[in-house]
């Protein structure tokens, strides 16, 4: 968007006016294995505009996982083949490329008069018609509930617990650097329109089937850490534990909780790709190493995927963040965590 024009509170007057109307018929359309962030405000959102007469359709390349059954309307969201009408406005969150919708996006370009993309990430490639890119939130939920109150649409328990869950999880439980005053101020409004932070993290931490914690004792006995212990790392091959129990487990977290850790990386095998997550602390910036395999992220957390197999994978990653990290032979002198 060129003019940053502003209405209260600090949303681009060119971001309210597709949803100024009446009526219409708005797509929420989201992105490839889509979390909380992006299904929250999608939801948030289109729930939001029915409740001022609106007709939404929800979806995106991939189904909402199960983890997140709980939000309320994600039965509304599922895998859309194609995209098929008219609509006013299609609107993206939480989505820095356009990529990442696997090609649904030029259907909705097609279908849609005006292209809404609300996004926190800083590499957003600003594909929209209207563009709202704010990295200082913490959150797309932060910058929903922003707009949510600025076009004075209600509310309700639904909406304020699919927004909260979207910055509870992208704040890792309100835990990470990307948490401001602003986050918390947001939350509690939430939870004062009814969201149940309890419920939320019930049902994202304490519903583990009964072989998880297996699981999870295989996968945590595959952490190396390097040398000089600023770099720690877990390599998942292809079946070695159910794409269920990793998709239910933020497991990159668990290298990352090593003090001496500047930089976490986790390797998932699946199809032939090998999906790689990257997390860093302090002022190592992940992002970059993400954007040199084509992915991308924040600062602190980023992701690519890369072409197999695992080991290969592994080597040319984990040299990219040794070269960040300016260390000697960090990854060939890898050792396992003390027991
Ligand atoms: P995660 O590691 O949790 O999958 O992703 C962390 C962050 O990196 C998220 O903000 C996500 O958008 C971004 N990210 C993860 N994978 C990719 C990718 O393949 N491409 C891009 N551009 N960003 C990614
Ligand atoms: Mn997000």
């Amino acid at each position: 968007m060129m003019a940053e024009e502003r209405s209260a509170p600090g949303v681009p007057a060119a971001v309210l006016d597709p949803f100024r109307r009446a009526g219409g018929r708005a797509l929420m359309l989201g992105h490839v294995h889509p979390d909380a962030d992006v299904l929250g405000t999608l939801l948030a959102l289109g729930l939001a505009l029915e409740a001022r007469g609106w007709s939404v359709t929800y979806g995106g390349p991939h189904p909402a996982p199960g983890v997140l059954a709980f939000l309320p309307g994600i039965e509304r969201y599922g895998r859309l083949g194609e995209v098929t009408g008219a609509f006013e406005v299609a609107v993206t969150t939480d989505c820095p490329n356009p990529a990442r919708t696997e090609g649904l996006i030029e259907h909705a370009r097609r279908a849609a008069r005006t292209i809404v993309n609300i996004d926190h990430h800083p590499d957003n490639r600003r594909y929209g018609d209207v563009n709202w890119i704010d990295p200082s939130a913490a959150a797309t939920g932060e910058m929903v509930y922003d707009l949510l109150v600025a076009l004075q649409l209600p509310i309700t328990p639904a909406i304020a617990m699919n927004l909260f869950t979207a910055i509870h999880t992208d704040t890792g439980s309100f835990r990470y650097s990307n948490v401001t005053p602003k986050t918390f101020r947001i939350a509690g409004e939430l939870v004062a329109a009814g969201a149940e932070p309890a419920l939320v993290s019930e049902r994202l931490y304490e519903r583990r089937g009964s072989d998880a914690l297996r699981c999870l004792g295989e996968t945590l006995a595959r952490v190396r850490v390097s040398e000089d212990g600023r770099l720690a790392w877990l390599a998942l091959p292809a079946g070695a534990v159910p794409e269920t129990f990793v998709e239910s487990e933020e497991l990159v977290n668990y290298p990352r909780s090593i003090a001496s850790v500047r930089v976490a990386v986790l390797f998932r095998e699946q199809q032939g790709q090998v999906k790689v997550s990257l997390r860093g602390k302090g002022d190592v910036d992940v992002r970059e190493i993400a954007a040199r395999f084509g992915g991308g992220g924040h600062p602190n957390a980023a992701g690519c995927t890369v072409p197999g197999p695992l080991d290969r994978a592994v080597g040319d990653v984990l040299g990219a963040v040794e070269g960040v990290l300016g260390g000697d032979h960090v990854v060939l002198a890898a050792r396992a965590p003390e027991r």
